[in-house]
């Protein structure tokens, strides 16, 4: 009887010792040819979680360096964000939703995870669609989606949007901090301490948008471009060939994660998006404003906009941010969560100082998780 095809078997080949090693020596031969060390920003947190938990760096010559970019949501959200999603939590009438890691990311007054513990009604979902069933449930309470992430979300937001439309439903609104990749990578390639030579483009956000939105970085700013996937081998054929076009001395928009990504991206989901958000300037924790980097709701969805409708309650002032923490500095890609000194001291998942080391995606999680094979 044949055997029943089991979901690590779709893994296996993507996470193969020895195919990885193959690419290591081919990866090592190129890398011999250049004269230079080669810093290459991994863009979302995805791959930084894979680059340290399957030992990347060790596989790699030491010409090859890696920046951890801003690519996680949870990571890039400034602290006046989290104070909003606190102030709004703390209303008797809100049930305040969002996705994951964002309830344990500090703000001025504590996480939304404090603010659950002093009484305020904090669920977090897996999907958006999850929204519908507990505003239906709960009639006489307000639900408020704090809506997060990159392209990879953001059409889910719009679905849920426009089954709140479809039920005429009064009582589920949208506080909308979706973000986009392309603009706050520009705002990395054209700053004066800028250290990247090539990117690995993220790939979800890549499935949802296409290739095409990474275009300029090759041509405009010479910077090569190589969308993968996110199991190690995906990592290091990418790799490879990022190094291939400094020997070859290009500078290339590739793909790698040919399976799932294509040029034009998932147009119904650009479509979506299009119906129901409009670009808006949007303030990375580290980067600063990135104008046309977010997306709120069009005006004519306003009265599903949290941010009008308890515009009153939100908190105006600019909040304090910790010194000792180096986030900026991580989510910019000019330092490492080594740099931080109070990294696994003060600062450990379980007592995180700094959203990168509250996410899952976070460069510091990661390091505190896998550095041990660093050294
Ligand atoms: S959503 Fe996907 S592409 Fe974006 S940071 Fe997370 S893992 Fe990377
Ligand atoms: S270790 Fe903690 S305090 Fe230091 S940069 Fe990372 S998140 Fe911030």
């Amino acid at each position: 009887m044949e055997k029943e095809l089991e979901l690590n078997d779709l893994y296996d080949g993507f996470r193969n010792p020895e195919v990885m090693k193959a690419y290591a020596k081919l990866i090592e031969e190129d890398a011999s040819k250049l004269d230079k060390t080669i810093n290459i920003m991994e863009v979302c947190g995805g791959h930084t979680h894979t680059i340290m938990k399957y030992g990347v760096p060790q596989l790699l010559p030491s010409n090859i360096n890696f920046i951890h970019g801003p690519g996680c949501p949870v990571c890039v959200m400034p602290k006046d964000k989290i104070d909003s999603a606190y102030a709004l939590a703390m209303q008797e009438d809100i049930i305040l939703v969002t996705l994951g890691d964002m309830i344990k990311v500090p703000g001025s007054n504590g996480s939304l995870q404090d603010a659950r513990s002093k009484g305020a009604d904090v669920r977090f979902v897996y999907s958006p669609m999850d929204c519908i069933k507990i505003a239906d449930e709960n009639p006489s309470k307000t639900v408020v989606f704090f809506a997060i992430g990159f392209e990879t979300t953001t059409p889910m937001t719009c679905s849920l949007l426009k089954t709140v439309i479809a039920k005429d439903m009064k009582n589920l609104y949208f506080h909308v901090n979706h973000v986009t990749v392309p603009e706050v990578m520009e705002v990395l390639v054209q700053s004066d301490d800028c250290k990247i030579d090539a990117f690995l483009g993220p790939s979800h956000v890549s499935v949802i948008s296409g290739s095409k939105i990474y275009e300029p970085f090759p041509k405009k700013y010479n910077k090569p471009v190589v969308v993968s996937g996110f199991e190690p081998v995906d990592v290091m054929q990418s790799i490879h060939m990022l190094i291939r076009q400094f020997v070859e001395n290009r500078s290339d928009l590739e793909v790698e994660y040919k399976r799932l990504v294509s040029f034009e991206g998932n147009l119904k989901a650009q479509e979506m998006i299009d119906t129901y958000l409009k670009k808006v300037t949007f303030k990375f924790r580290g980067v600063g404003e990135v104008p046309l980097s977010g997306y709120d709701l069009k005006d004519e969805f306003d009265k599903y906009n949290a941010k009008v409708i308890y515009e009153k309650i939100l908190p105006k002032e600019t909040p304090k941010e910790n010194k000792a923490c180096k986030c900026p500095e991580i989510l910019k890609g000019v330092a490492k969560p080594t740099d931080c000194k109070i990294f696994g001291n003060v600062c450990t998942p379980t007592n995180p100082v700094g959203s990168c080391m509250v996410s899952s995606e976070g460069a510091c999680a990661a390091y505190y998780k896998y550095g041990n094979l660093l050294k």
